[in-house]
């Protein structure tokens, strides 16, 4: 059962709900519903007796598993990773190395990125790779290396977490914790990140479905923490000529399903740097709040995922057009500041 609490809904309200619940021994979580009110869900029904409260506005009793990070009952979340906004209607863009190699190359590419028009600095500190003998990434010293990268530009970075033990130490030098796709059901894990006060960027597992994806999205909600960011990065096909397919149709459901912000990495989604670009804007034109993309200042050097890395220059191709897209996509919708900085910005592509 879902049970919308108005703005003016006391205190006291939302607290005998949850109070009542655990009594009868039901399951029960709340969440800010992004107009000044809250959501409880409550995995099970409450009596009407229990439900007789200021600031009940409306009750569901038939809804989605996935209680809190249904779209239903409620507006559509913006995820704050210090100054940038994730879902606030521009796309963003988290860009950076597979992995990081080094202190100053990171600090290079961090530059590169960011003046390519990246708002976030991505890479691996702690990485799940397929075989044990490729390179694991430099762990803590890696991390250090990302902190120093987000000094010398002000980019936020977001890296991999791998390990529910290693959770405390990535958030300890992080600005958002990834989840990847190898670990998207890995329960204690999101249960771990859940418990932490920064943002997650939760990857679908290459071979989950939808709801998987958004089941696993509601551990993180259900631990405490409502900053969870989506991210579709391909799924496993028939098809090997790409490394994986890149499923936009999930893209375009995940906006009708959740609330949460859906972003899209079409650098592994396709595994080749030749796709990337435009994977990239037909991502935003699914409706994605923004991209992850492997960018490298030399892409053939990279230690990881050199195929599908692509150059600064090209991340600011990508970047100039997104930027063209939204603007063109809110100008035809009615939107009549979006007619003004449609103008600007083809004035400033052209
Ligand atoms: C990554 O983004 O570095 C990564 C390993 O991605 P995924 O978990 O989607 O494979
Ligand atoms: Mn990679």
């Amino acid at each position: 059962m879902i049970v919308s609490l108005s703005p003016d809904a006391p205190t006291s309200t939302r607290l005998s709900l949850l109070a009542f619940a655990t009594a009868v021994g039901l399951e029960s979580r709340t969440l800010p519903d992004g107009r000044g009110g809250h959501i409880v869900g409550v995995d099970g029904a409450l009596p009407p007796a229990a439900l007789d409260l200021p600031g009940v506005a409306a009750i569901q009793t038939i809804h989605k598993p996935y209680m809190l990070a249904s779209r239903e009952h409620r507006a559509l979340s913006v995820v704050r990773v210090g100054e940038v906004q994730i879902g606030a209607g521009p796309p963003i863009l988290m860009a950076g190395p597979c992995v990081v190699e080094g202190r100053e190359s990171l600090i290079e590419a961090a530059r590169a990125v960011k003046s390519a028009g990246a708002d976030m600095l991505r890479g691996g500190a702690y990485k799940p790779r397929t075989s044990p003998y490729a390179f694991q990434g430099l762990g803590e010293e890696g991390l250090a290396h990302l902190a120093a990268a987000r000094d010398a530009t002000g980019l936020p970075v977001v890296t991999e977490v791998l390990d529910p033990d290693q959770v405390d130490l990535v958030a300890s030098y992080a600005d958002m914790l990834q989840v990847g796709s190898r670990n998207m059901a890995n329960f204690p894990l999101l249960r771990r990140v859940g418990g932490t006060d920064r943002p997650v960027l939760l990857k679908r597992g290459f071979s989950a479905t939808v709801e998987e994806w958004l089941m696993s999205a509601e551990y993180i909600l259900a631990s405490g923490n409502p900053n969870v960011v989506l991210c579709e990065r391909g799924i496993r096909s028939f098809e090997t000529t790409t490394r994986f397919t890149l499923d936009l149709n999930a893209v375009a459901l995940a906006k009708e399903l959740t609330h949460l912000p859906v972003i899209v990495d079409p650098s592994h989604g396709t595994g080749r740097r030749s796709l990337v670009t435009r994977m990239a804007l037909a991502g935003l034109a699914a409706g994605a709040d923004g991209l992850i993309v492997e960018v490298h200042p030399t892409p053939d050097r990279a230690r990881c995922d050199a195929s599908q890395t692509i150059t600064p220059a090209e991340l600011a191709a990508i970047h100039r057009r997104g930027q063209a897209l939204h603007v063109a996509l809110a100008a035809v919708e009615g939107d009549s500041a979006g007619v003004v900085e449609l103008g600007a910005a083809l004035a400033l592509s052209a």
